[in-house]
């Protein structure tokens, strides 16, 4: 797959104005929509989880580098430790989800589920109590269930039998939990965390907004140009007229 090139300026600050009170699933699709932009509403919402996430690294490269810069705090000394995450190694270390449902085997059932897809979390985030939405999540993903051979409500799942359908639904799709292995220069203390692509990407598209609108903000106010004027520049004949007028 050809990497995607860089959405329009005016596209960026669209989605950023229509996510700046969204949920973070909204957030998601909305920059989802922006690495596929041919894509319609429901095609984008039906990506499971790690494959959004992998057009958003794309994404996150086309817009702003392939170096991720991170900063996290060590849990036994509290040293702060600063850091870049490759892109690109992230997208070769989780090779995308097979389109298969996966079977899962335990204590006598027998389930067949599809990976969650962003629809899947907006529907237990949005449309249910906040209790057991991890349970909630993964029966909404089930296929088909029986137990000793015959057909099974999803809804009587066992504990047991939704962690076996967690795990498998982890190993198959390991680019939708990205997890960081770190370890402390000061104290050699060693730790996962995990990596949200959606906040990081969110928060940078945030600064980057405001950065801009600032820009527009001071060329408008003395040249009279439309914000669409502005954008139709492009930075760096923006960052010239700033120059020009001492900004
Ligand atoms: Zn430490």
């Amino acid at each position: 797959m050809s990497p995607p090139r860089a959405p329009a300026e005016a596209r960026l600050l669209d989605a950023w104005e229509r996510g700046a009170a969204a949920s973070a699933a909204r957030r998601a699709l909305l920059l989802l929509s922006l690495a596929l932009p041919g894509a319609g509403a429901a095609a984008l919402a039906a990506q499971p989880v790690g494959r959004r996430d992998r057009h958003l690294f794309r994404l996150r490269r086309a817009l702003f580098g392939d170096a991720l810069a991170c900063i996290a705090g060590c849990p036994a000394c509290g040293e702060r430790l600063e850091f870049a995450l490759s892109a690109g190694e992230v997208l070769e270390g989780s090779p995308p989800p097979a389109d298969e449902p996966l079977r899962v085997a335990r204590g006598g059932w027998e389930v067949e589920v599809r990976l969650p897809t962003t629809q899947d979390l907006l529907r237990v985030t949005e449309g249910g109590p906040a209790a057991d939405r991890a349970g909630a999540l993964l029966r909404r993903c089930v296929v088909s269930a029986t137990r000793r051979g015959r057909p099974a409500d999803p809804g009587a799942l066992p504990a047991a039998v939704l962690e076996a359908v967690d795990e498998e639904m982890a190993r198959a799709d390991l680019g939708s939990q990205v997890r960081l292995s770190l370890a402390c220069p000061a104290c050699a203390h060693g730790w996962e965390a995990p990596f949200d692509i959606v906040a990081f990407l969110w928060r940078e598209l945030d600064a980057w907004a405001r950065r801009v609108t600032a820009e527009v903000h001071v060329l408008a106010s003395r040249y009279g140009w439309s914000e669409r004027q502005i954008l139709s520049l492009g930075p760096r004949r923006r960052g010239r007229y700033l120059e020009l007028v001492g900004a």
